[in-house]
């Protein structure tokens, strides 16, 4: 273990209120590809097809997207969680982490036992939809089922109305509720680490910064510079998964052999995200 991974696995300890902000990196490690990157889905499919603009206007935009959806949400409901993800969960289980931001659309902090109203998705979930007329909430699996069978554009059945994944499309704004509750939970931070992410995507990006400002300590793990790392009070070159596992690994150690550790819950006076 670097001195760099011990001293953020020492930070977990001693944070009173730790949050996670997880991007691309982390899902490209359970082998979901990520769609920005050179060679990647947009560099073989036109974005501007595949805009709000397209999928609300238009049926031909809607079956682009459906088809398209085919091939890309099987990627993603055959991929499983991580190292990366288990950690953030296990975190969490004892007590070391409030929540994690994500720009990943993918399900798998969830799926990895975060509970869901501690992840927060900033650009929605390819896992779960919603109708557009009535809001009535599917699962991606029930609209991918509706589709084989009936070969039709899936449209709601208690309204009829266009079903849509809650995933942001391009030119869609994003979810305001999730926007303020991730800027809320990034300001009240004492720790923030960015894991897997280039912190190039807007507004998401802004949320490490939101968190420094109001005084937290700034850690990145990714394996690529990022524009904040000037920021940072600790940057990491390394994959996700192998640094969480030795986080978690000495969190984990540290707590069953220090009993100043273990009752750090309450000598660290924990409050209510204001
Ligand atoms: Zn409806």
């Amino acid at each position: 273990m670097t001195d760099a991974v011990r001293r953020l696995a020492e930070l977990f300890l001693s944070a009173r209120r730790a949050v996670a902000f997880t991007g691309a990196g982390v899902s490209t490690e359970s082998g979901i590809p990520d769609f920005r990157s050179p060679g990647g889905l947009w560099d073989r499919f036109d974005p501007s097809e595949f805009t709000y603009r397209n999928f609300i206007g238009s049926t031909d935009g809607r079956r682009k997207y459906w088809e398209l959806g085919r091939v890309t949400y099987a990627v993603i409901r055959a991929a499983r969680p991580n190292a990366a993800h288990g950690a953030l969960a296990e975190l969490h289980r004892l007590d070391r982490l409030d929540c994690c931001i994500t720009q990943n659309i993918d399900d798998l902090h969830q799926r990895a036992g975060l509970p869901a109203d501690r992840v927060i998705e900033l650009h929605g979930s390819a896992a779960r939809t919603r109708c557009l007329a009535c809001a009535r909430a599917y699962t991606r699996d029930e609209v991918h089922a509706w589709i084989e069978a009936s070969g039709e554009l899936p449209s709601c059945p208690a309204c009829g109305g266009i079903v849509k994944p809650t995933t942001v499309l391009f030119g869609e704004a994003m979810p305001v509720p999730a926007m303020q509750e991730a800027e809320r939970r990034a300001r009240a931070a004492d720790l923030f680490i960015v894991l897997g992410s280039s912190l190039v995507v807007y507004p998401a990006a802004y949320m490490p910064a939101h968190a420094k400002h109001a005084g937290a300590t700034l850690a990145i793990v990714n394996l690529e510079p990022t524009p904040l790392d000037a920021q940072a009070d600790l940057v990491i070159r390394a994959k996700a998964g192998e640094t969480m596992t030795a986080i978690i690994d000495h969190v984990r150690a540290r707590l069953l052999d220090s009993p100043d550790a273990a009752e750090g819950n309450e000598a660290r006076g924990r409050q209510p995200v204001p």
